[in-house]
């Protein structure tokens, strides 16, 4: 079956040594009161190496918030597939509607970072989720049906490697929240186009995490969705008490 998962997404918050102490915070308090769920943070670059040997596996997962769409050579400030999987993170949140939006990043750019992410081994937390406009004019499902063609060129066993974030854009860092029916009708509805892609089995094993504004207060009626399988955190990751209180929300 599928997993519950809670990732953090740092952004571009915190020095190298700010992150390290954050990580071993964090490590600290769930190594001593262990979660139910999976635990993912993701991080800046260049915190990557020294913060995988500190917190521990079984626990907590780290990932990158980016990579590049290349494999290697002169693209001058990028930083490879090949580079994060060097470092011992294991995940990579790719699609981020930060991304999308500031950095110009495409469907076709997101299906090579895809591809380059699975061919590294790593878990791609792939994003989707429409602007406000799209949301008021109903148009959410066709915005996520088309983003999903990132991932939808998989093989069913590659597929089987993601974990699918939906993220509605005017949630995120504004402190509106999707209510819980609006997550679970829109959840509901990206699993039926997986089914319909690669099945209901692959479907039922897809993780859907969803993501803007979650907090320890709302987190666990979210998150009580049967299609909602875990949070992608923003705001709420960069203070150990809120983001254990959000991992929480799966302890009874
Ligand atoms: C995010 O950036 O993925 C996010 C969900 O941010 P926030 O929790 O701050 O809304």
């Amino acid at each position: 079956m599928r997993k519950n998962i809670v990732a953090g997404n740092w952004k571009m918050n915190k020095t190298l040594q700010e992150g390290v102490a954050l990580a071993q915070e964090l490590n600290a308090a769930l190594v001593a009161d262990k979660p139910v769920c999976d635990v993912v943070i993701c991080t800046p670059f260049i915190h990557l190496a020294s913060v995988t040997p500190i917190v521990d596996s079984a626990v907590i997962g780290v990932g990158a918030e980016n990579c590049a769409d290349k494999v290697s050579g002169a693209y001058t400030g990028e930083v490879s597939a090949a580079m994060v999987a060097s470092t011992g993170a294991q995940y990579v949140i790719l699609g981020h509607s930060e991304r999308r939006a500031y950095y110009g990043e495409t469907v076709e750019i997101l299906t090579e970072k895809v591809n380059l992410a699975l061919a590294n081994e790593l878990t791609p937390i792939f994003c989707i989720g429409e602007v406000l406009a799209e949301r008021e004019a109903n148009q959410q499902n066709e915005v996520v049906a088309a983003q999903l063609a990132s991932v939808f060129h998989l093989s069913a066993e590659e597929f089987g490697k993601v974990v699918l974030a939906y993220e509605p854009v005017w949630a995120i860092g504004t402190g509106k929240t999707a209510t819980s029916a609006q997550a679970q009708e829109i959840h509901a509805f990206i699993r039926s186009l997986i089914a319909e892609k690669y099945g209901k089995e692959v479907a039922d094993n897809t993780s859907i995490l969803y993501g803007g504004s979650c907090n320890p207060t709302n987190a666990k009626e979210l998150f009580s969705n049967p299609d909602v399988d875990g949070g992608l955190i923003g705001g709420a990751s960069l203070k150990v008490a809120d983001f254990k209180a959000i991992i929480d929300a799966f302890k009874a």
